[in-house]
């Protein structure tokens, strides 16, 4: 048998693909497995005296496996995995991407704060800020951050806080992230971002100098559909901070099960993502030359608004398309979800099958945004009455146009 426990390639000497693959990775000290090996455990021994009955400020690398809702082997190996991944310096893994944009405001939040939310993000995250986060006492303003004289004049003594998505589900706007984290740094106040839909194979943005990262591991980076999970990774002191109040507290943490899913689907996150962008980057071509299409956005596209920031922040164009249809979208919904062979008429994202589904702008304001006057217009300036998102899976490209073909046709 080969040495069981061989020394560790620090996660960040590591390039970022076999970071991937590797950071976090132990073979297992007793049979040298290589593959993670499930732990189910929900507790652990301890000797008498060496842990207390709260968590509250306790520390991972004394005694890292107590109770599986502070974390857990399994869930462990996942956080270093996307820690190396994301360059940070830790971790946290929670039960759903929700909550682990709750953890964050949760714990960076209380009542006379106030944050600055993207006028734009992931419904349930914007939900939650504005419905949720109010009745605590905590203040909140929605601010397109592409404009940054109107974060500054959100600005108030009492913020906190910044949350940003770049790109945005689902209009695919692009966030400046090393400006929008300079501006918040002047200030006094921090920056999270939701990364779901960039991964970082597109975008690590600790690099451009953001507080948090936020992700939705249900989405690309499990890429499976078979497992929700969510993450915030950032620096080691703001990390165990949200851990101990968010991760134990509120528990909402991951499972040992899906941890392991995840840490499978992480090995292939390159080369998934590198074959989702290249096709998304072949469908946009064929979308924007159809005649039943208006307007195709795709970030690694040179129509895309925001090109330059694109090609600096973005090191692929990511695997989401959102185009507009010309003529009666509702109709083409419906011949979508009857004609479509290979791609699914659903919601989420981000899995090896390719998904496909309208958001109207009238319903999505009615339920979600509820946008008037410019911060309206600015919506329908990229999205009109409503984008189809399509989030690109892993099959021939050949295909999937054969099946959009089918549907656009009237
Ligand atoms: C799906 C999604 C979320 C929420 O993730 P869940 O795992 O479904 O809770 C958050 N942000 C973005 C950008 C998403 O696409």
């Amino acid at each position: 048998m080969p040495d069981p426990q061989p020394p560790v390639l620090p996660a960040d000497r590591m390039h970022p693909a076999t970071r991937a693959l590797d950071a976090g990775l132990r073979p297992d000290p007793v049979t040298g497995a290589i593959a993670p090996t499930l732990v189910a455990s929900v507790n652990n021994v301890f000797v008498p005296g060496s842990a207390g009955f709260s968590a509250e400020g306790a520390d991972l690398t004394e005694q890292p496996f107590l109770y599986a809702r502070w974390t857990n082997p399994t869930v462990r190996a996942l956080e270093e995995r996307l820690a190396g991944l994301e360059g940070a310096e830790d971790a946290l893994a929670t039960a759903t991407g929700v909550a682990a944009a709750a953890a964050v405001f949760l714990t960076l939040l209380k009542a006379g704060d106030h944050l600055i939310l993207s006028e734009v993000c992931y419904a349930g995250v914007y939900e939650l800020a504005t419905r949720v986060l109010p009745d605590l006492g905590i203040a909140v303003t929605p601010v397109d951050l592409t404009d940054l004289a109107a974060v500054r004049a959100a600005l108030r003594p009492e913020t906190r806080l910044i949350h940003a998505e770049t790109p945005c589900n689902p209009i695919l706007r692009l966030t400046d992230l090393a400006a929008l984290s300079a501006l918040a740094r002047s200030a006094g106040v921090l920056v999270s971002v939701d990364s779901t839909l960039a991964t970082p194979v597109v975008t690590r943005p600790l690099d451009h100098g953001v507080d948090l990262v936020i992700h939705s591991l249900t989405k690309f980076m499990n890429g499976h559909g078979d497992a929700l999970g969510g993450a915030v990774i950032g620096r080691k002191d703001l990390i165990s901070r949200i851990r101990s109040r968010a991760g134990v507290y509120l528990g909402a943490s991951l499972s040992a099960q899906n941890a392991w899913l995840i840490l499978r689907g992480l090995d292939t996150l390159y080369p998934r993502m590198r074959t989702a962008c290249a096709t998304a980057g072949v469908l946009a071509d064929w979308l924007a030359a159809h005649p039943g299409v208006a307007r195709v956005v795709w970030p690694g596209a040179e129509s895309h608004p925001q090109r330059a920031l694109a090609t600096r922040q973005m090191a692929l164009g990511g695997g989401m398309i959102a185009f507009q249809a010309r003529g009666d979208a509702a109709a083409l919904a419906a011949r979508m979800a009857e004609r479509f062979r290979i791609i699914h008429y659903a919601f989420s994202l981000g899995h090896q099958r390719s998904i496909c589904v309208q958001i109207g702008t009238e319903e999505i304001q009615r339920s979600t945004f509820r946008m008037q006057g410019a911060a309206l217009d600015r919506w329908r300036d990229w999205a009109g009455e409503g984008v189809f998102r399509l989030s690109v899976g892993l099959e021939d490209p050949a295909d999937l146009i054969a099946d959009l073909d089918r549907a656009l046709v009237p």
